[in-house]
């Protein structure tokens, strides 16, 4: 067996036995790994390292078949709001279990899933002040509110260029989070999880290979006055294309725009934009659906976080 060094965030937890656990480990170097922790909170590590959400460096020997088992691990930042907070909690379960569901094991290429996980869960734990949209709500076309999407970063398409996998210091932990809460805006106080849902579903399905076509109308190739989204075909359509088909969504030109923003901008700027409460909760209700159709399973933490929305 060979010591390998890896950084990664615990995205599933099962225990077995009194003190052993498999875990699932989405790491920047490997992608996501299974882990077996013996003797979880005795040996070296310790218990909070073993935990969901632990964002750690592991220290792992491994054996054929890329099994992988810790020998030691370091937490970086372990998310503890998140254990105090119901709702954060659910939040944050079900983007672990959507990435689980996303990716398959040893993929190098999940790193990217991983920074927009860790800043999605960092967002989760820093909170909002509990400031309202300065946006008016307006009866829009149709049953779609209007306007209410504002932009405070140039469009930059995401560097898809490959980087060299490197580990990041504490320090550029810090730094990386800083960027985030800087730009992420604090407006949609009163939905401002929800905001954090839709951004990390659409760019998380979107780098899982679904990423819609928000360019132009698959028809007839004009890229404004759209009005439906094509849930299925993940394609838009203009007004003079219009179609009629199973799970297509009425949709328009703000909308376009916030998905093209949040699938192409840079990842520590997808969350720096604005948008009133009311289109908010229309996009998020659609990204929603087209997430639940490309996996095409019903995720239980889903319908739990719903439960605890309803309820709280
Ligand atoms: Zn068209």
């Amino acid at each position: 067996m060979a010591l390998v060094k890896a950084q990664g965030l615990i995205i599933k937890s099962v225990k077995f036995g009194e003190a052993n656990r498999i875990l699932t480990v989405l790491t920047r170097e490997f992608g996501k790994i299974q882990v077996a922790a013996n003797n979880v909170g005795r040996g070296k590590g310790g218990a909070t390292s073993s935990q969901m959400f632990a964002y750690s460096n592991f220290t792992l020997f491994r054996g054929q078949k890329s099994l992988y088992r810790l020998n030691d691990a370091d937490c970086i930042e372990f998310f503890d709001v998140l254990r105090s907070d119901l709702e954060k909690l659910s939040y944050a379960a079900y983007f672990a279990d959507l990435t689980c569901s996303i990716t398959s094991e040893n993929n190098a290429d999940d790193e990217k899933l991983l920074n927009l996980l860790l800043n999605a869960l960092h967002l989760l734990c820093k909170g909002t002040p509990n400031l309202r949209s300065k946006f008016s709500f307006n009866e829009g076309p149709g049953n779609i509110p209007a306007a209410g999407w504002e932009c405070h970063q140039e469009l930059v398409p995401a560097n898809d260029t490959p980087v060299k996998t490197a580990q990041e210091s504490k320090t550029q932990v810090a730094a990386r989070l800083d960027a985030v809460d800087r730009l992420a805006n604090p407006n949609n106080g009163l939905h401002f999880n929800r905001k954090i849902k839709l951004v990390f579903e659409l760019r998380a399905i979107s780098l899982a290979g679904f990423m819609p076509d928000f360019d132009c109308c698959h028809n007839c190739g004009i890229e404004q006055n759209i009005n439906t989204f094509d849930l299925v075909n993940s394609v838009v359509r203009c007004k003079n294309c219009i179609m009629v088909a199973p799970n297509i969504a009425e949709f328009n030109d703000t909308l376009l725009n916030a998905c093209r923003y949040i699938t192409m901008a840079e990842m520590n700027k997808i969350f720096s934009f604005e948008m009133n409460d009311e289109l908010l909760v229309y996009l998020s209700d659609i990204i929603e659906r087209y997430v639940a159709i490309h996996i095409d399973k019903r995720l239980q933490s889903l319908d739990y976080l719903k439960g605890v929305l309803r309820n709280g």
